[in-house]
């Protein structure tokens, strides 16, 4: 059975001329599951519903979305049945603890690698319900990338004369295409992309040089062009995601 592709959703982020047309998409998967956690959702209030969020945690960037959605109650009952499962998982942890032997020389590392908790912690902080959707919708929307690629002329005309994406996105995209594209594709598809990135951070350069130059007095009355927002912009373009964002709130 050929795999669901997200060609409408993957169209739509391109046409909204972003730095980024995979953030586009993260974000509103982002937001989606921040009405699913703490929106009017009702059901959710009931423990059953909570099972993977209880598993999985969060990050710390979306506890803070969380924090700023503003739903204290939601978040109790998020929190409450989620610390039920960590606090049963730390005792675990703790009651079967073992300190080692100090080592005799510099083998530090060694000691952080095998330590339980230590890496019981690890596993945690990258643990993230929301981040966890995200990845699992990832690849599909790779995929429809490069589906588009390959069989919409618009789509292609789209890439290479748009904004390209952030850097980290950039490199997913990378080595999606080594994966995905017949090799006789890959030099074009390579081509055009190198091109754009390019281009795109040469473009966002004069935009915050622009910005720059606008607080000096002799520029003050000229046109901003486009260098209003260049900040969040190059932010975004380099570790991706949209730091001037408002807070997001439920709808
Ligand atoms: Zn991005
Ligand atoms: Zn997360």
């Amino acid at each position: 059975m050929k795999e669901k592709l997200y060609t409408i959703p993957m169209n739509d982020a391109m046409n909204a001329d972003d730095e980024c047309p995979f953030c586009y998409i993260e974000r509103s998967i982002e937001q989606d599951q921040l009405d699913y956690v703490l929106g009017s959702c009702a059901s959710y209030m009931e423990a059953d519903n909570r099972e993977l969020t209880d598993a999985e945690g969060f990050c710390r960037m979306h506890f803070k979305k969380l924090c700023d959605y503003g739903n204290t109650l939601g978040n109790g009952w998020m929190l409450k049945t989620h610390y039920m499962k960590m606090r049963k998982e730390l005792e675990k942890l703790t009651s079967n603890y073992a300190p080692g032997k100090k080592p005799m020389f510099g083998k530090k590392k060694a000691v952080e690698a095998n330590n339980a908790i230590s890496a019981w912690v690890e596993e945690r902080n990258n643990s993230c319900f929301i981040c966890n959707r995200f990845h699992e919708m990832y690849d599909r929307y790779m995929d429809t990338f490069f589906y588009l690629y390959e069989n919409d002329e618009k789509f292609r005309d789209k890439l290479s004369h748009g904004k390209g994406m952030c850097l980290p996105h950039f490199g997913d995209v990378c080595n999606a295409a080594e994966n995905t594209l017949p090799d006789k594709e890959k030099p074009e598809f390579f081509k055009t992309i190198f091109k754009v990135m390019n281009d795109n951070m040469a473009r966002i350069q004069e935009d915050v040089n622009w910005l720059i130059e606008k607080f000096d007095y002799l520029h003050k009355d000229d046109p901003w062009k486009n260098s209003k927002d260049a900040v969040p912009r190059a932010m975004q373009k380099l570790k991706g995601g949209y730091p001037s964002d408002p807070v997001y709130k439920p709808r």
